[in-house]
């Protein structure tokens, strides 16, 4: 008989306890063949993927896709594929650390890059590990590059009185035992400089369980009174948005907490008008504001296969952006580079305009500038783009 998830579908997710769940997880390919069906090459070259960026799949997320359609969207975001033994291809160049993380970590899991925000990776693990994950050369493996003491941490962050925000990342914070979470919030409840924390998570997405932890969600309702919490999350696709994660964002909602999103643009995933359309119209439709859309960056094993090419992407979000009302369409198509977060504003015939917001510190002056560059077929980032100026 042919392997089939439907037993998943049956389970009742919303009894089920977050920490004896996560021990369900798939996480070997013997296990995977279980619900879907791999030739004997496709078992081989899956070995040989695992390897380098390992397998973590919750039975919730398993239970969305369909396996009968090889093109399932939430089957390439999930399920490692023979691309991911490309290191660079189609696309270009690619880097194992394209946002320039290690250049700006300042030890103990401190990354310092812009003056204002300082982000604090508090683990290397994640409910599931993303197939196109920017931070594939850390999460689910060993690493020295995660925070070892969260005191530590505050403290330097207390010290740098620039500091008006920061980010709790990872891997995914949420994944962290609930006690391990208060004693990090708490470190940082009364540094008065820091205006507001963000929780970077898709657990919502992901592993919508954690978030019915009564003890969880009443501390961080507690804290968000003090300190304010905003929660950004990852959706990419509107099949992700289930029963399941709209309550688990009304939980966060609940607590008083923003919930924003930043999607990333993928090819086979979300790379049409329909598919943005609907992922943003089904997040505001659940109380979720579409914050960012990324392109995809040069990612080792990722880009080759998730990329598109801007020339696209500029056309999809444009066309997409007619059809949104104002709060679906508040999201930027943003470059996460490694001089700074770069809005893409839009086109002009065949040149790409675009408007940097961020820049690392002693940079400040390029944080407000336009960059225009000449767009080319299959030019898939900033430094892909030949260099040209603007005239009307
Ligand atoms: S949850 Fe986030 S950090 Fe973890 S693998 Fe997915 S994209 Fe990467």
């Amino acid at each position: 008989m042919r392997p089939t998830n439907n037993a998943l579908k049956k389970i009742d997710y919303y009894e089920r306890d977050w920490r004896e769940e996560l021990k369900q997880n798939v996480t070997t390919v013997e296990e995977l063949k279980e619900f879907f069906h791999l030739t004997h090459d496709e078992e081989e070259n899956l070995l040989q993927v695992v390897e380098k960026h390992p397998l973590n799949i919750p039975r919730y997320y398993l239970s969305l896709i369909d396996p009968l359609d090889p093109d399932d969207p939430i089957k390439k975001l999930a399920i490692p594929s023979a691309d991911e033994l490309v290191v660079a291809g189609s696309m270009g160049e690619t880097t194992t650390d394209p946002y320039g993380d290690d250049k700006y970590a300042k030890g103990n899991g401190i990354l310092h890059k812009y003056p204002y925000s300082a982000l604090i990776v508090a683990t290397e693990y994640c409910s599931m590990y993303c197939r196109h994950c920017f931070r594939k050369r850390m999460v689910g493996l060993p690493n020295e590059k995660t925070v070892e003491n969260f005191q530590k941490a505050a403290k330097y962050i207390a010290d740098h009185k620039e500091i008006t925000n920061v980010v709790i990342s990872g891997g995914d914070p949420l994944m962290l035992p609930t006690g391990v979470i208060t004693r990090m919030l708490d470190s940082l409840r009364d540094i008065e400089h820091v205006n507001y924390i963000r929780i970077g998570t898709r657990a919502p997405v992901v592993f919508p369980m954690r978030l019915f932890d009564d003890e969880l969600l009443s501390y961080l309702k507690k804290f968000n009174k003090k300190k304010t919490i905003y929660l950004p999350t990852h959706f990419n696709h509107a099949r992700e948005i289930t029963p399941l994660a709209r309550r688990a964002v009304l939980a966060i909602r609940e607590a008083g907490i923003t919930v924003n999103n930043q999607t990333v643009l993928l090819r086979g995933v979300n790379d049409s008008v329909s598919a943005i359309e609907d992922l943003m119209n089904g997040l505001v439709r659940i109380g979720v504001n579409p914050y960012y859309l990324y392109q995809c960056m040069p990612v080792s094993r990722v880009r080759h296969h998730f990329q598109v090419p801007l020339i696209k992407g500029v056309d999809i979000v444009n066309r997409a952006k007619r059809r949104l009302d104002g709060y679906a369409k508040r999201f930027k198509f943003i470059m996460g580079h490694e001089i700074g977060k770069i809005e893409i504003v839009g086109r002009a015939d065949n040149k790409l305009v675009m408007s940097q917001i961020h820049a690392p510190s002693g940079h400040q002056e390029e944080a407000s500038r336009i960059l225009v560059r000449e767009l080319t077929e299959n030019g898939g980032w900033l430094d892909d783009l030949p260099e040209t100026t603007f005239s009307s």
